[in-house]
């Protein structure tokens, strides 16, 4: 269709302002925050193939009508919220059209008997949080993109937060959600403390990445709020693979601290200012809830750890960590290592306790070796479930600041091999992210023979395949 006319059809459904064809406005909403396009906006390198527009609905009405009028004509559509996403998630295709939900936002109902909030997609996480603590509650969601994340962006990735070993993930907190599938259709998935009805379909939206429709409002669970209960320590424990067995007892004994995170010893001596010994992991716990469950969690696993040979480093980097955790998000747009002449990012896989501990090495023996750039890669435990835990790659490889465009190639090179070296054991090559474009490559080796189900609800559910083309899916027609 012709763009003129396009946004003279999308401003009959959301109005002149709801529709912006604003170069600035359209760069911004096609932002993404993979380290290397980071890379290449220092350099003055912007998103090129350009979206024809913004759209901003109000409400769950017009995101049917926009959707409606889109999949008649077979135009692209990539939704978005906070736009934190850091898989090149939230880029548009060239005509295309943004579906931005964050002029979607504030708390329908706050429902204090059934411990629960419902909120329109488009509420930002960080204002959510701050509404429930002044009435003595929480989410329990606390991704260190809390600042800008968006509710639907959060469940659209599948999102976790750094309290999840006691919280769960985003899919553990949702008890209902209503979503515009593609061709309009407006569903509800009604809310529930569990029921027994078939399969959960709350679960086909949750991790979707705006390919199987735009998720409109959500209903998530809330908890009292009462960090005065916290019981927190950190301990210093001598190398990756003993830290993660001690994960693992922790767990296995049926332990719930909220915050379990182990840094290996790059990270410990660069982000931490090494409070352990050289060559030693810093464990970071904190438990929260109520103060007798809290203290009895802070006793048991204190125990568990003197069998590990730990070394009780007190309650300073605990403080620390939590003072700092999200100050990355306002360092975002500085370009901080590309005036160093760096790429920096992170990745995060998950896998099984008998598999984890190998692809850490392997990942930290490989690169070096096959990425002549990298200055330096480490990582970290940061979720732990009874069955594995998940290790959070950080990396930095140096690039020429005059040559933007070999930014790409280097950062693939080192997200190859951790692809690879958890795929090769078992492992899953994405734990809290999401596939967006750049993961998208790996994905029939990670679903393996059950991908076909997902392309079945894909040609379902969008036939004429207008979602958020090239995420999860290799090849949509
Ligand atoms: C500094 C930093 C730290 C981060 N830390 C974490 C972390 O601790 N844990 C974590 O899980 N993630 C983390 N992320 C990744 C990111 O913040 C999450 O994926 C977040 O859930 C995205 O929410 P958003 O509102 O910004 O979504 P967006 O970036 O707007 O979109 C993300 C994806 O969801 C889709 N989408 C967005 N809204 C909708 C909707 N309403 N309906 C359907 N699909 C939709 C988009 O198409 C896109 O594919 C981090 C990112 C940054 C930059």
């Amino acid at each position: 269709m012709e763009k003129t006319k396009l946004i003279a059809e999308l401003k009959g459904i959301v109005g002149e302002n709801g529709v912006s064809t604003d170069e600035r406005v359209i760069s911004d909403c096609s932002k993404d925050y993979i380290g290397f396009r980071q890379f290449e906006r220092g350099a003055g390198k912007h998103w090129e193939p350009k979206a024809a527009c913004v759209v901003s609905p109000q409400n769950t009405s017009e995101v049917s009508a926009v959707l409606r009028f889109l999949n008649s004509h077979k135009i692209p559509a990539v939704p978005r919220t906070g736009g934190s996403s850091v898989t090149l998630g939230v880029e548009p295709q060239e005509g295309g059209v943004i579906l931005n939900g964050s002029k979607m936002s504030g708390v329908a109902a706050l429902n204090e008997t059934d411990m629960c909030v419902t909120v329109c997609a488009g509420t930002p996480l960080e204002y959510l949080e701050n509404y429930l603590n002044k009435r003595g509650y929480t989410t329990g969601h606390f991704p260190q993109s809390l600042p800008l994340a968006q509710v639907g962006g959060l469940l659209a990735t599948r999102s976790i937060g750094q309290f999840s070993t006691l919280y769960g993930g985003i899919e553990d907190l949702t008890v209902g959600l209503e979503a515009v599938l593609p061709d309009g259709e407006i569903i509800r998935i009604k809310n529930s403390p569990r029921r027994s009805v078939g399969p959960d379909l709350r679960q086909i939206f949750v991790g979707s990445e705006g390919t199987l429709g735009f998720i409109t409002e959500a209903t998530l669970k809330i908890f009292r709020y009462a960090p005065e209960n916290r019981w927190m320590r950190a301990y210093s424990i001598q190398g990756m693979k003993n830290g993660l067995a001690a994960l693992r007892e922790m767990t296995a004994q049926g332990f719930r601290p909220a915050v379990v995170r182990l840094h290996d010893p790059i990270e410990t001596e660069r982000d931490f200012g090494a409070p352990a010994p050289q060559g030693y992991c810093l464990l970071l716990l904190l438990a929260e809830g109520p103060k007798t469950i809290a203290a009895a969690i802070g006793e048991g696993v204190d125990g568990i750890l003197k069998e590990f040979g730990v070394v009780d480093l007190g309650v300073k980097p605990v403080l620390h960590w939590l003072e700092h955790r999200n100050d990355v998000c306002a360092d975002l747009d500085k370009y901080k290592y590309y005036r160093l002449g760096a790429i920096a990012d992170t990745c995060e896989i998950s896998a099984p306790w008998s598999e984890i501990g190998d692809i850490y090495e392997a990942v930290l023996e490989r690169t070096p070796r096959e990425v002549p750039s990298l200055v330096s890669i480490a990582g970290h435990s940061s979720h732990s479930y009874a069955q594995g835990t998940n290790i959070y790659f950080t990396f930095g490889a140096a690039a020429d600041k005059d040559k933007p465009e070999t930014a790409r190639g280097i950062y693939m090179s080192v997200i190859r091999v951790i692809m690879e070296e958890t795929l090769k054991r078992g492992g899953s090559i994405a734990h809290h992210h999401g596939s967006g474009k750049y993961r998208t490559r790996w994905m029939p080796e990670e679903h393996g023979s059950s991908y076909g189900v997902m392309y079945r609800l894909k040609n379902a559910l969008d036939p004429n395949g207008i979602m958020n083309k090239g995420v999860i899916f290799t090849d949509v027609k």
